[in-house]
């Protein structure tokens, strides 16, 4: 081992000795390494493939140990840190340049209590690994609907799924949570023990430390749903989009739905609308009918299947690292001047790879309390997703730009907030963001429990609540 060169969390660099080093790879049981090992590449790539950070060392922790000694070095010397989980932030909060990355990837056991109906599940899991415990119990989690996404990552953020309008966020679903905090303590956060920051941890995303496991609620789903996929060509866009939101407007919390603009793999350009109706299959069918009959789709896959192929629906898109900038917004309505906005802008993506998602919301997401959680917008209609992805550096700023513009054409259909989990940030947009993802009031709550639990701000790679 040699002398490493580390961030600062303020920017510094600081040389710190072998035997420092040294010092703390003997104290783990999972692995420390650096860009002399083999495996440093692999592990230093997350999926958006424009985050191109080289962190000073990584840390594959094998357990709440490994993560409180790394938690501790960082603190003591000041040093900038990162918590990977699954990988998906399209922000690249998970890799810090020239810091510590702490990579929780083998910390992905999860232990599925029938009785409780309750899942323990380790803070490096994803959704793969969780539905995959869940489903022989005929039961399941709310949240994530690409597998490769890792739970801590998508629930503290909020977290949406299938099950949402029948059951909430994530979020809403997290019952209790073990972390370790900035002075290297494990802490427990449940209604009994510390319930401000349990309430924080639904929304306020990794500010306030290392989730090592978290304890989330299960809800049966029937062995077979009716779902899948309806695609149109575009030019029946905004007819098929109307009719997806009629058709919502109507329907029960059991029918979910997301319209989507994106290609077929041979490029050709769709409309998707994915749908699942945890029912029977012929009440789904009935429910769908004006949008399967009214337009005569592409293609129809909608059938009965497990839940378990349902979450694997949207899985290729999700495991292939691009390039990628994505950006969201809240929509209080779709009226069709909205639609015809949306249509428009499909149209002038430059990239075949880029989408634009609708995701209906109301139902349980709706009436949960507003105080329940830090996470808010529960009024709105729709959350707008705007991936703009491509392949070349040279296109980075025609992809930016129609993403921003994008979401500012449907400026005047949004209710002004934003979801955390879907902003492809930089620094410079923390100021204008803060505002749109919490009111003055959470932000206060939030602030005062940073200042609790992380007043030097130790956790930051993150949309990050200043200590002040
Ligand atoms: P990472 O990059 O590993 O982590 C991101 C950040 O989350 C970390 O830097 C840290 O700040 C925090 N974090 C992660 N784990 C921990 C932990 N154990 N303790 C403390 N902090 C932690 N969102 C939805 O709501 N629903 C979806 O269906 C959905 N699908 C997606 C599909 C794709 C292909 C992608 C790219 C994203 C999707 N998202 C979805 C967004 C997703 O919620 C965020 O990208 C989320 O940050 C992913 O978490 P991760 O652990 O995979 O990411």
């Amino acid at each position: 081992m040699s002398e490493l060169i580390f961030a600062r969390k303020d920017g510094d660099r600081v040389a710190l000795p072998a035997g420092t080093v040294a010092g703390l790879s003997s104290r783990l049981r999972g692995a420390f390494v650096t860009a002399a090992d083999s495996d440093y590449e692999p592990l230093r790539k997350v999926w958006n493939s424009l985050i191109d950070r080289r962190p000073a060392c990584i840390v594959q922790a094998a357990g709440i140990g490994d993560v409180q000694a790394v938690v501790s070095f960082a603190a003591e010397r000041d040093l900038l840190l990162a918590v990977r989980g699954g990988g998906h932030s399209a922000a690249g909060y998970g890799v810090p340049e020239q810091g510590i990355m702490l990579d929780l990837s083998r910390m992905r056991s999860v232990r599925v209590d029938e009785k409780q109906r309750c899942a323990w599940v380790e803070g490096g899991a994803t959704w793969r690994d969780l539905d995959a415990a869940t489903e022989p119990f005929g039961l399941a989690a709310v949240g994530g609907m690409v597998g490769s996404t890792g739970v801590a990552g998508v629930t503290l953020g909020g977290g949406f799924g299938w099950l949402t309008r029948l059951h909430g966020l994530a979020c809403d679903n997290l019952v209790s949570a073990e972390l370790v905090t900035a002075n290297g303590e494990r802490l427990n956060a449940s209604e009994e023990e510390n319930p401000e920051l349990l309430w924080g941890l639904k929304g306020g995303g990794g500010n306030f430390g290392i989730v090592t496991r978290l304890q989330l609620r299960l809800h049966s789903v029937p062995p077979r749903l009716f779902a899948g996929m309806l695609a149109y060509p575009t030019e029946e866009a905004e007819a098929a989009l109307a009719l997806l939101r009629d058709v919502m407007a109507e329907a029960p919390d059991s029918l979910s739905a997301v319209g989507a603009f994106s290609s077929m793999a041979e490029g050709q350009p769709v409309v998707l609308i994915c749908s699942a109706y945890f029912g029977a299959a012929a009440r789904g069918e009935e429910l769908l009918a004006p949008l399967r009959k009214a337009k005569a789709p592409l293609f129809d896959s909608m059938a009965p299947i497990s839940y378990g192929q349902l979450q694997s629906l949207f899985d290729l898109g999700g495991q292939r690292r691009q390039r990628c900038y994505w950006r969201s917004s809240f929509l209080e309505s779709v009226p069709n001047a909205a639609i015809a906005t949306i249509v428009a802008q499909e149209r002038a993506r430059p990239s075949p790879q880029s989408a634009i998602v609708l995701e209906f919301l109301r139902g349980a997401y709706e009436r949960t309390a507003p105080g329940a959680a830090a996470f808010q917008h529960r009024g709105a209609l729709c959350n707008l997703l705007v991936t703009a992805q491509w392949e070349a550096a040279e296109d980075d700023f025609a992809n930016r730009d129609w993403a921003l513009k994008t979401v500012a054409a449907l400026a005047p259909h949004a209710t002004g907030g934003v979801y955390l989990n879907y902003q492809g940030s930089e620094d410079a947009d923390r100021e204008t963001l803060v505002p749109q993802v919490y009111s003055p009031e959470t932000y206060a709550r939030l602030v005062a429990l940073k200042q609790r639990y992380d007043p030097t701000n130790l956790f930051r790679m993150n949309l990050n609540i200043s200590p002040g």
